[in-house]
This record gives C-alpha cells, structure tokens and sequence, in this order.
C-alpha cells in the first residue's frame, strides 16, 4: 500500500502559524531536532524549545542556521552569512558550502518530481 504522501508545498508552510516561509519575518529556522519553524513563531515561544517534541534549544536564535534549501523554495534570496556558531576553520566553511550547495540542489532537483508518488529516486538521485 503506497503511503499518501503530503503535498510538497505543505513543507513550504510553518507547522505553528501555517504561513508560507519568507526570507524576512518569517525565516525557516532549522531546531537541531530536524523541525522546521518560521523565525516569527520562534520568537514567540514561551520556552526555548521545540513545540512538536519538547527538544530543548540550546543556540540563541540568531544563531540557529536558516534552513537555506526551503527559503530558496519559496523563492527566497538566500543569505550567505554562515552560522557561525558552526564554523571555526575555513576548512569546515569549505565543508559546510559544499554540504549546502548540495542540499540546495536536490531540493530544487525534487521539487518538480514531487507531485508524482511513488517514484523510487535510487536511480536518478545524484551522488554528491
Ligand atoms: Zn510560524
Ligand atoms: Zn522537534
């Protein structure tokens, strides 16, 4: 039984206030625990942590990484500042870079298939 997937553009909306990410206010901001929620309602939390499974954040928000792979989904600019929380050598800016551009493709790569369920990527992913 194939599972019903959700539309892709569901992702492209914050789980809290259900708007549609942007690159001002509403910044898709990544929680270590993988969910992703607009900046706006991360202000707003009453405690720093995730609302969907009570994961503690621990990095001010400021310096939480912008989910970069939706933002440009949503037809956003994407910053180019680094969270450098992250970072401490330039090797690991090299590394982050290339992990993101990578991300970044495929996103862009996935959008125009992900109307179509059921369709086994193991063949036509890239290797990155
Ligand atoms: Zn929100
Ligand atoms: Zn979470």
């Amino acid at each position: 039984m194939p599972v019903q997937a959700p539309q892709w553009t569901e992702f492209l909306l914050c789980p809290i206030c259900t708007q549609t990410f942007e690159e001002t206010v509403r910044r898709p901001i990544s929680l270590g625990c993988g969910h992703t929620v607009c900046k706006m309602c991360l202000n707003k939390l009453h405690r720093k942590a995730c609302p969907f499974d009570q994961t503690a954040i621990s990095t001010d928000i400021e310096q939480l990484p912008v989910n970069t792979a939706l933002l440009q989904l949503v037809g956003g600019q994407v910053p180019k500042v680094q969270p450098v929380a992250l970072i401490t050598s330039p090797e690991d800016s090299q590394h982050y870079e290339e992990a993101r551009q990578c991300v970044e493709e495929l996103a862009l790569y996935l959008k125009p298939l992900s109307n179509t369920r059921g369709v086994g990527l193991s063949s036509t992913a890239r290797a990155c």
